[in-house]
C-alpha cells in the first residue's frame, strides 16, 4: 500500500507531493524478473550493482519502496525509491541517498512525527503536511 502526502507552504503556497510505500511498478520482486522486465527503470548505479551481485549470487530478490527523507541540515523533504538487494533475509546492498543541495547522507524520516520542513522555494519553516491520501490499495 502507498501513501501520498501533500506539503504546503503557509507563506508562498508552494506545494510538494511526497510518496511512501509501494505501487504498481514498485513492489518486491525476484532479480530475474526485474532483469527480464523493461518497464521498471532503476538508477543506473543500483542497476550496475544488481548486475554485479547477480553474477556471484543465486536467488536474489529486490525489496523496494518509496521512502520520505528530510535532510538534517537544510530540513528539506524529498521522496526516494529505496531498493534493497536481498538473498533470503540477508541484505547484500541497499541504496543510499544524499541531499542534492548539502551532499550529506539522508536518513529515513518518520513522516508521522514530522512536524514541519523547510519550503524549497522561500525557505520558510511553515512548510507543513496538509493532506494524506491512501493510494494503490
Ligand atoms: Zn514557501
Ligand atoms: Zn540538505
Amino acid at each position: 500500500m502507498g501513501h501520498s502526502y501533500q506539503f504546503i507552504c503557509k507563506d508562498c503556497k508552494t506545494s510538494q507531493q511526497l510518496y511512501e510505500g509501494w505501487g504498481f511498478m514498485v513492489h518486491d520482486q525476484a532479480v530475474s524478473d526485474y532483469l527480464q522486465s523493461s518497464q521498471l527503470k532503476l538508477h543506473y548505479k543500483t542497476h550496475q550493482k544488481i548486475l554485479q551481485l547477480n553474477k556471484t549470487h543465486k536467488n536474489l530478490h529486490l525489496k523496494m519502496e518509496y521512502r520520505i527523507f528530510r535532510c538534517r541540515k537544510c530540513l528539506q523533504v524529498s521522496d526516494r525509491l529505496f531498493v534493497q538487494v536481498m538473498q533470503e533475509d540477508k541484505v547484500l546492498h541497499k541504496t543510499r541517498f544524499k541531499c542534492s543541495s548539502c551532499k550529506i547522507t539522508l536518513t529515513h524520516t518518520n513522516i508521522h512525527s514530522l512536524k514541519y520542513a523547510i519550503c524549497p522555494k522561500c525557505k520558510s519553516n511553515r512548510f507543513k503536511k496538509s493532506k494524506e491520501l491512501v493510494l494503490w490499495n
